[in-house]
């Protein structure tokens, strides 16, 4: 998927709002690992993504941690926070660095108040976002370990440039709330068959079609999604 420079959230507005909005914005650079929100913290801004991944992680009492959903530049950190005083679920951390155009809560608010194409930019974001998160549901209930590593692979190179991955096993482990040895024989299963090239901490991408054909079928719901978001931020007709 060709992807532009900007968040297609931002880029799908109609220009005075886009305008609005990113006088009151802030750019922002991040790194892998970097927190943005940890869980059961106050959500003090919002985060529009040009660039890069977050991943929503959910943590169990024993350490052990599963992603819940990712946001690339299709999206924004917590989009329903905007009555204040929300609490956020999920640690965000940086998946794979990136940057983006950081507003905060009140003045975000206090913007989609005045202007109902942002508000309802937010809103459809959300239900976008609420589908991805049943889809996930099911997935990591119902699909194996490598056919959800090839899907979680695939996601992330659409949201990247390149087609290398810097990422850790232990990392990997934590996003797809598996054992390091199940993610270490799904990366090998995964390079025998010639999707990848598994390197110690990066992955590069070497067979999108192969690694469609290993993936579970979320994969296209969640790649539809995106196609969408994209769309929609071009203005190109569906
Ligand atoms: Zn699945």
């Amino acid at each position: 998927m060709p992807l532009h420079d900007g968040n297609f959230l931002i880029e799908s507005l109609p220009p005075d709002d886009r305008a609005a909005l990113l006088e009151i914005a802030r750019p922002f650079e991040f790194a892998v690992g970097h927190i943005f929100c940890d869980h059961g913290a106050t959500v003090s801004s919002l985060d529009f993504l040009d660039k890069g991944v977050i991943s929503a992680v959910f943590a169990m009492q024993d350490g052990r941690g599963v992603e819940a959903y990712m946001v690339g530049r299709e999206g924004v950190t917590h989009p329903m926070a905007l009555e204040g005083g929300s609490i956020s679920a999920a640690r965000l951390v940086g998946q794979i660095a990136g940057s983006g155009r950081r507003v905060d809560v009140a003045r975000l608010s206090a913007l989609a108040a005045e202007r109902p194409a942002i508000r309802d930019a937010l809103i459809a974001y959300a239900g976008r976002l609420l589908g991805e998160l049943e889809q996930s549901t099911a997935c990591n209930a119902l699909h194996k370990a490598e056919q959800r590593f090839a899907k979680w692979l695939l996601r992330c190179h659409d949201r990247t440039d390149g087609d290398v991955l810097r990422l850790t096993q232990e990392f990997l482990a934590n996003m797809l709330g598996a054992q390091r040895t199940t993610v270490n024989e799904a990366a090998q299963h995964l390079q025998k068959a010639g999707a990848i090239r598994y390197m110690r901490g990066s992955i590069q991408v070497k067979d999108r079609d192969a690694l469609e054909r290993a993936s579970c079928e979320c994969y296209a719901a969640h790649y539809e999604t995106l196609r969408r978001a994209r769309l929609a931020a071009s203005g190109e007709p569906e």
